[in-house]
């Protein structure tokens, strides 16, 4: 089956738009001009979910949307743009619209590519809010507050960072047992949270647009807080800032080798979405679905200890190979007698919500692999587990080296393995 290719999205979370509100207003924008080259990252943010991928084709700002961006971009520095595209960059999530052609190495007509029940949970949460304000959104940044407030000023001490009470059990239990089950120091992790009421938060949100756009005066960053965060709270659809949309993702964060003073001296993070636990809810993936997602992000930073990142690959094969490798190396964990020992009914949960996860970006430097690539990867996690006893923990050395072994069978394109009909 062909890809599908949604109007809104594939899947969710940073979100990667460089227009210009000139070329915004010139709709349809398609294809937009690439985004200036975006300076290496050196620290690197791997979410969850791959990057919201918006049809930008389809998308334009009317008269009043034009009105209401320029009445925000008035008080930013002129910058602003290559300001947000740096900052991303740095974190790892780079401005990659959907019309950016990288690795053409990847062939889609190849590939099952089908909706999952997040991908359309994903949909519903976008359906009442109107492109002209999403895409407003975008261009600013501002999907991505909760997640630049959390990584940057969150504490795990600090209530607003607080893990939601009924994700607080199975995600504190997660990141302790994979700190002791790793033979890596990852004992200064903080685990914390990104919550929706950081948008109804008059001083974080300024604090966050302040740090974006530091020529701003303080005045001008309280006023831009103002009126995005009057528009999050009147827009149909975005239920105030409820909308789990705003913190849909789950990241791990390590500030190692940043040389940007803004991110220099912050300890490594999980960090848990608010907005990712409804849809585990939703999903009927829950407290298990927490562990997984979480065991999927500590491994990502056993992956920054031991320098797992670094590979010939780039652009959306590099991120689908990390990303396969965390699913593999989160599973193994949860189905490992040393780890939560999951089988039957929970270990499918665990292999389910890798799958649900799964995008069809083949061409976004955010791909994280097909719903099928990312259940093929935990599955194997999970039979290195349980199927090869003795069973002491393997060194992450050990797991990695089979892991890049076995990643071609994963990559497999689908068409090649279905039966001759
Ligand atoms: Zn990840």
């Amino acid at each position: 089956m062909r890809p599908r290719t949604p109007l809104l999205i594939a899947t969710v979370a940073a979100v990667t738009v460089a227009l210009v509100p000139a070329q915004a207003a010139a709709a349809p924008a398609a294809p937009a001009e690439a985004p200036t080259a975006a300076p290496t990252a050196t620290s690197a943010t791997p979410g969850f979910v791959a990057p919201l991928n918006l049809d930008l084709a389809r998308a334009h700002l009317d008269a009043a949307d034009r009105a209401r961006l320029d009445a925000i971009t008035a008080t930013l520095p002129a910058d602003w743009q290559e300001r947000l595209a740096r900052f991303r960059a740095e974190l790892g999530i780079e401005p990659s619209p959907v019309e950016q052609a990288v690795a053409r190495a990847i062939d889609p007509s190849q590939y099952e590519c089908q909706p999952t029940a997040f991908s359309d949970y994903t949909s519903t949460l976008l359906a009442d809010v109107d492109l002209g304000t999403l895409l407003t959104l975008l261009i600013l940044g501002v999907l991505d507050y909760p997640t630049y407030d959390a990584l940057l000023f969150g504490t795990a001490r600090d209530k607003d960072y607080g893990i939601p009470h009924q994700y607080k059990t199975p995600v504190t239990q997660t990141v302790r047992k994979s700190q002791k089950f790793w033979d890596v120091d990852l004992s200064d992790v903080q685990t914390l949270a990104m919550r929706n009421d950081m948008l109804a938060d008059h001083a974080r949100m300024a604090r966050v647009i302040g740090v974006l756009f530091p020529a701003d005066t303080p005045e001008d960053s309280a006023s831009t807080a103002t009126i995005l965060m009057d528009m999050i709270r009147t827009a149909p659809g975005l239920d105030g800032g409820r909308n789990p949309i705003f913190t849909l993702n789950a990241f791990a964060f390590t500030a190692e080798g940043e040389t940007d003073p803004i991110f220099q001296g912050l300890p490594d993070k999980v960090i848990f979405g608010e907005g990712l636990g409804v849809a585990l809810g939703e999903l009927g993936l829950g407290g298990t679905g927490a562990k997984a997602v979480v065991a999927h992000e500590m491994a990502h930073q056993v992956q920054f200890e031991q320098g797992y990142f670094d590979s010939p690959l780039t652009g959306p094969e590099a991120t689908r190979r990390t990303e396969l490798m965390a699913d593999a190396f989160g599973t193994y964990f949860v189905a490992h007698k040393r780890g939560f020992g999951f089988t039957g009914e929970s270990l499918r949960t665990a292999t389910q919500a890798f799958y649900e996860v799964g995008d069809c970006s083949f061409t976004s430097n955010g791909h994280h692999g097909t719903p099928n690539q990312r259940r093929a990867a935990s599955e194997w996690g999970a039979d290195q587990a349980t199927t090869r006893p003795p069973f002491p923990v393997w060194p992450s050395d050990t797991l990695y080296a089979a892991f890049e072994r076995q990643l071609p069978t994963f990559l497999l394109p689908d068409a090649a393995q279905a039966p001759a009909a």
